[in-house]
């Protein structure tokens, strides 16, 4: 009984770290200009910025296609939002 606590207590844990998303405010998000939504970024600062381009869509992208956030190798431990999109953008290979 006690094991099973442990376990799921566990489990919890990994689950409410894995989902703490990437905040805009971030010092590390703000330098690299990330936004959770790729259509507000600001066109202006980064000029090479497309709508297409989203971290989905990023080389530097862990997360699976269909998920709605995933891993970036940038933010260790947290999650970055499938349509979102940061300067470090680098398109998928392939
Ligand atoms: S490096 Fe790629 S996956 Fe990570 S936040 Fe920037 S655009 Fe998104």
């Amino acid at each position: 009984m006690m094991q099973v606590a442990v376990a799921s207590t566990a489990v919890i844990a990994s689950q409410a770290m894995a989902q703490a998303k990437v905040d805009e405010k971030d010092p590390q998000a703000a330098a690299l200009g990330y936004l959770a939504d790729t259509t507000k970024v600001d066109a202006k600062k980064f000029p090479k910025h497309a709508a297409t381009q989203k971290c989905s869509g990023c080389q530097l992208y862990t997360g699976k296609p269909a998920d709605a956030s995933g891993g970036c190798a940038l933010f260790a431990g947290k999650l970055v939002a499938a349509n979102g999109w940061c300067s470090a953008y680098v398109k998928k290979a392939g």
